[in-house]
């Protein structure tokens, strides 16, 4: 990845150093910087406005990470053969509770792309007003292709370490990319064999048959249409007949697209590494889900399988014009030229399933061509909102329904959208939802850092 936000946007006199130091202590780690560098540039405003934010270094260590831990990760393979993947947990700020975030499990993980996911958690669990903070971890492996006892291994062999770091008062793992209900179940069964406590405080997104939350698993895609619902509202409109493009296959992706038809729309795309499909008709979800849930399978399955469809190698989904996209696989996925083409093809909203999906330009593209814009950390917080439940849950031994659950999911999905969209108006930039979800963030997390001294 070329690094381009450095350029992008002036930051004030006050944040410049900073990010000038977060560069030169974190050389080569380019994800990370454009996640510090939109934050800081954000704020501007916020520190003008109040000078204790600076006059008391909050700064300075919000970038910093209060712990990183790397560690190797042995593990033997099918054909009796050892491997050794890296791991990594960044618990990067604890002021609003213990460290929350998910685990990625995908070869291209490394200490940028970690450290940019556990900054972004900071602020998107400050905006799920509950008492979480930020964290995030992972490793380089790679479970694509690899067998079930392959999978089962190497979760067993991850959580041999990380069993040190976590608990219920201390730092709360999750999934993310690569990591769903089935690893999540490997490590809590090896965390309770070390340990013999079962203690179901210690992970999110587990089974529901032993401690898990309903809605969970939905969360996050449900939680990013609920935010275009909300955005739409403003402006007297509805999902009804919208015409939604959604890109990855995974759990994102695929409860967005659940989402967006039982709220009246037509989510008519889904992709992967390898390409996208389009199906005008609408998707067919049981059929998407059977390929992805059930077999594992690539996406061209999809195109094989249902009359109408039709699946592009190395396509660019964004080229297929719609109403509203929502960027559901990865980091960048989505860039300037991408941008380009869905305002031309007349997109009237983009929600970030993703974390940090869309590239600094696109992002100032969709601003400047009107287009309503949320982004990841206020659109996918519905996915740690709802572990947030999962957690008070499990502290208070209490089973809620799936009604109940959605409820509560609608409801912090709307209070996100609702304090994002206040904060920018506080600070005259109004509809622009990015400004709004890293203020109205950071004035949370540093006021708590501020009220709880220099730590
Ligand atoms: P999954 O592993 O379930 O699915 C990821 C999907 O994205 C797959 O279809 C995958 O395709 C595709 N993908 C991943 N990496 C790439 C890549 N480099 N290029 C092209 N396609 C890629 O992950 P999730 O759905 O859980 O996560 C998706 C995004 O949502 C991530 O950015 C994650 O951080 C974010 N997120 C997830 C939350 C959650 O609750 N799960 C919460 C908040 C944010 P392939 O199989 O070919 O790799």
């Amino acid at each position: 990845m070329t690094e381009t936000t450095a350029d992008f946007h002036p930051l004030s006199a006050a944040a410049q150093p900073i990010f000038d130091t977060v560069r030169s202590l974190n050389p080569n780690e380019p994800e990370f910087h454009q996640a510090v560098h939109e934050v800081l540039h954000s704020i501007g405003p916020v520190l003008e406005r109040h000078p204790k934010y600076i006059e008391n270094g909050i700064l300075e260590r919000l970038v910093e990470p209060e712990r990183q831990i790397i560690f190797r990760v042995p593990w033997i393979d099918d054909s009796g053969r050892l491997r050794v993947n890296r791991g990594y947990r960044v618990q990067y700020n604890s002021a609003l509770g213990p460290y929350k975030g998910g685990l990625r499990f995908h070869p291209s993980v490394n200490i940028s792309i970690i450290k940019f996911l556990g900054f972004e958690q900071i602020f998107k669990n400050a905006l799920t007003g509950q008492g979480i903070g930020g964290g995030k971890g992972g490793s380089n492996f790679d479970p694509h292709g690899k067998s079930e006892a392959e999978v089962m291994r190497f979760c067993q062999s991850f959580m041999n370490e990380l069993y040190r770091h976590i608990g219920e008062h201390t730092d709360v793992p999750a999934g993310d990319i690569g990591v769903g209900g089935r690893e999540i179940g490997y490590m809590f069964g090896m965390y309770r064999k070390i340990t013999n406590r079962h203690e179901s405080g210690i992970l999110t997104g587990k089974g529901i048959g032993w401690g898990g939350a309903q809605v969970r698993t939905e969360a996050t895609g449900y939680g990013a249409v609920f935010f275009v619902q909300s955005m739409l509202a403003v402006h007297g409109q509805t999902l009804e007949g919208k015409r939604v493009a959604v890109s990855g296959s995974g759990n994102v992706a695929i409860y967005a697209i659940e989402k967006a038809q039982q709220l009246g729309a037509r989510a008519i795309t889904a992709s992967d590494s390898s390409g996208y499909i389009v199906d005008d008709a609408g998707i067919d979800l049981g059929l998407l889900r059977q390929i992805k849930e059930v077999e594992r399978g690539r996406i061209v399955e999809y195109a094989n399988r249902r009359p109408g469809a039709r699946f592009v190698e190395g396509g660019n989904v964004w080229e297929v014009p719609v109403d509203i996209a929502v960027p559901s696989a990865t980091q960048n996925e989505l860039n300037l030229d991408s941008a380009r083409m869905l305002i031309a093809n007349g997109v009237r909203a983009v929600a970030e399933g993703a974390n940090m999906p869309s590239t600094p330009e696109a992002v100032g593209a969709f601003q400047d061509s009107d287009v309503l814009f949320a982004p990841g950390k206020a659109a996918n917080a519905g996915g740690v909102g709802t572990s947030a439940l999962e957690m008070s849950q499990n502290a208070s031994r209490q089973r809620w329904n799936f009604d109940h659950s959605e409820q509560k999911l609608r409801d912090i999905m709307t209070d996100i959208h609702d304090a994002s969209f206040r904060a920018a108006e506080r600070y005259g930039t109004p509809g622009d939802y990015v400004a709004g979800a890293n203020i109205a963030g950071f004035e949370r997390v540093a006021d708590a850092m501020l009220a709880q001294g220099v730590i």
